[in-house]
């Protein structure tokens, strides 16, 4: 008997002619859809208006790669961060963000990551393998449900900000993209999602050629050539002369303002020189800045003072930069930026 298919990676016109196949009607295939990408659930026992015999066909020709929740830990300031294992063993995290009026979820998009950035505690994991897209939606879909039970309201925000490089997983990212906005998914505005990367330079250019809709955020970290090969590794490969060519491409063709993450480390990138760098490097495209506070636990580099970065903001300010100063939020359950290393496994 031929291997079992994940029901998630195939289309609706493939699941219409299976039904088809078997002497079903077509518009099962319409309910059966439902199920699986609308009410998210994930096995076919749960699919109680198609009759038994569909599900006993569908259940021996396809499954369910899903995540498992594994362990979750609350943070005191109401951040939540789950592990899950994955079909074969791995395990990644996701993390529920609440605020006064949002309901963000930071998903992972490969299991470890290669491009070793010296701040980030995922990076020091080995990379394994690339989630699906199933597998990607899966977190999305279970910060769903938890916003829903917790507080009553939908997820807002997704960042694609977790375990992972998520242009080094292009078309898996894509494509849980492209369901988690479909009107016959979760229905979310693409404007909500923003994805993340250290500066994967012919895939920012990708992303502008396919025209991609979602928000893009570049991990900057300070706009010294030397400084950010010292920090990130991929800088040695793509530096920041690459990475202004792919940003002013991305801006030219989609019209989009760019997301620059700027992680504030102590003596290391934020004086009022780096500043000054970091005013001119933005000036090749409109942008936001977000200078995020960093938890130094476990870490070979301190958090800059609370008076350097607004200081370091203020200075920006001054060009007319748009710039806000984010607190790391879930720090007592190391599910901050750069946090995420599996620690529970
Ligand atoms: S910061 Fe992102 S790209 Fe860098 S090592 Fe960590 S997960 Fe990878």
């Amino acid at each position: 008997m031929p291997d079992k298919i994940e029901i998630r990676t195939i289309t609706k016109k493939e699941l219409s002619d299976f039904l088809v196949e078997k002497g079903e009607k077509k518009f099962r295939a319409k309910q059966i859809w439902e199920w699986i990408w609308k009410k998210t659930i994930t096995n076919f026992e749960e699919m109680n208006n198609i009759p038994l015999k569909i599900r006993n066909f569908l259940n021996e020709n396809y499954k369910f790669e899903t995540i498992e929740e594994v362990s979750s830990q609350d943070s005191s300031d109401g951040t939540i961060k789950n592990a899950f294992r994955l079909h074969d063993g791995h395990v990644v995290e996701a993390v529920l963000i609440p605020s006064r009026s949002r309901t963000t979820v930071c998903v992972s998009s490969q299991v470890g990551c290669n491009l070793a950035c010296r701040f980030c505690a995922t990076g020091k994991l080995k990379m394994q393998r690339n989630l699906t897209a199933a597998e990607i939606f899966d977190q999305v879909a279970w910060a769903n449900k938890l916003s829903m039970k917790i507080f009553d309201r939908k997820l807002t925000n997704i960042v694609y900000m977790g375990m992972g490089e998520p242009l080094l997983n292009y078309d898996n990212v894509l494509s849980s993209i492209e369901r988690i906005t479909s009107e016959e998914s979760l229905a979310m505005s693409p404007y909500r999602i923003t994805v993340s990367t250290s500066g994967i330079t012919k895939n920012i250019k990708r992303l502008a050629d396919d025209n991609v809709r979602f928000e893009l955020a570049v991990s900057l970290h300070t706009a010294s050539n030397t400084k950010r090969s010292e920090l990130m590794p991929i800088n040695e490969t793509q530096d920041l002369g690459m990475l202004s060519d792919a940003i002013t491409y991305f801006h030219q063709k989609t019209g989009k303002r760019i997301t620059y993450e700027y992680l504030m480390l102590k003596g290391i990138n934020d004086s009022i020189p780096d500043a000054i760098k970091l005013a001119k490097f933005c000036k090749i495209a409109p942008c936001k800045i977000n200078l995020i506070e960093f938890n130094s636990i476990d870490s070979e580099y301190k958090k800059s003072d609370m008076e350097i970065m607004e200081k370091f903001a203020n200075h920006l300010e001054g060009y007319n930069l748009i710039v806000n100063i984010r607190r790391s939020k879930g720090k007592d359950i190391d599910a901050a930026c750069g946090q995420l290393a599996n620690k529970t496994s």
